[in-house]
Formats: structure tokens, sequence, C-alpha cells
């Protein structure tokens, strides 16, 4: 399986990219690092394709923005 038209769109890594309609939110996550900042990651799954994407935001220098996890390949023991 490969990525749909509007997963090809998504920057990865960069902050500030919006996602795409298709994308469903199924998980968020925020951590209050001690000392340091608080960090969101929601994780959405592309209802097209299937796709496993997680936005991670955080005020830090980690990576930022989107991450793509999982397509639906790897799902496919379902
Ligand atoms: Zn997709």
């Amino acid at each position: 399986m490969s990525l749909c038209a509007n997963c090809l769109t998504l920057t990865p890594d960069t902050a500030g990219v919006p996602g795409h309609p298709a994308l469903r939110i199924v998980d968020t996550q925020r951590r209050r690092i001690p000392r340091s900042v608080t960090v969101t990651l929601s994780t959405f799954r592309c209802s097209d394709c299937g796709a496993i994407w997680r936005y991670r935001e955080a005020k830090d220098d980690g990576p930022q923005g989107w991450a793509l996890l999982a397509t639906e390949a790897a799902n496919e023991g379902r």
C-alpha cells in the first residue's frame, strides 16, 4: 500500500504544517516535562489510505510536526 495523494502532500518534521481533511484523530497525549515544556502528541489515521501519522507540538528543540508512523501494509495482521 502507498500513501494517498493527500498524505503525499504532508511535509514531515516541519512545524505548523496543517493536516488534510481525511485525517481522523485517534489519540492525543499531553505530557509535561518537568522544568521544561509541554509536549502534545496527536495521533491521526487517514481514512483514505490508512496511514498513521503523529503530530508533535512542543516549544523545544525536538522534531516538530508530522511523522509517519505506519502505513496500511504494516497493519495487515489485524
Ligand atoms: Zn492518506
